[in-house]
């Protein structure tokens, strides 16, 4: 019986330096939790924590640098997805403060606890196809 084998890719320095990175391609990959430039391996080892390299292609998180742009942008976001609602309600209905609070404190938090990997993951993919923060420097060999 013939076994059919894939072709491995061979990453190379020259070869790094002169791949395409797409930018919403790597943030899209990031965003799901995947190594950006191959989006199969994964790029978290817990919640929050980046992995140290992609368990597929080997490719170095080390040098990603997200801080706190994740957190300020989940607030961005979240803020801009709740604070029309509220307005919204409180304009047109006025329920009690009470109802409002167990409604909207639960719902902040439990959105911006599902966002928040999935855009430090987004930015991680940015920071690497922008080549940021000496992700253009890596020897994907190593
Ligand atoms: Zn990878």
């Amino acid at each position: 019986m013939e076994t059919v084998s894939a072709a491995t890719k061979v990453w190379t320095r020259d070869s790094a330096i002169a791949e395409k990175r797409d930018v919403w391609t790597a943030m899209k990959r990031g965003f799901r939790g995947r190594c950006p430039r191959c989006g199969g391996g994964k790029l978290f080892r817990a919640f929050l924590k980046v992995d140290n390299h992609c368990s597929v292609c080997d490719l170095d998180f080390t040098p990603h640098r997200a801080d706190d742009l994740p957190a300020y942008l989940v607030i961005v976001i979240v803020g801009h997805m709740l604070v029309p609602v509220i307005l919204w309600i409180e304009t047109e209905y006025a329920p009690p403060v009470a109802l409002q609070l167990s409604i909207y404190l639960p719902f902040t938090l439990i959105a911006s606890l599902l966002l928040l990997q999935p855009v430090k993951g987004a930015v991680v993919g940015m920071q690497w196809a922008l080549r940021m923060h000496g992700f253009d420097e890596q020897n994907p060999e190593k």
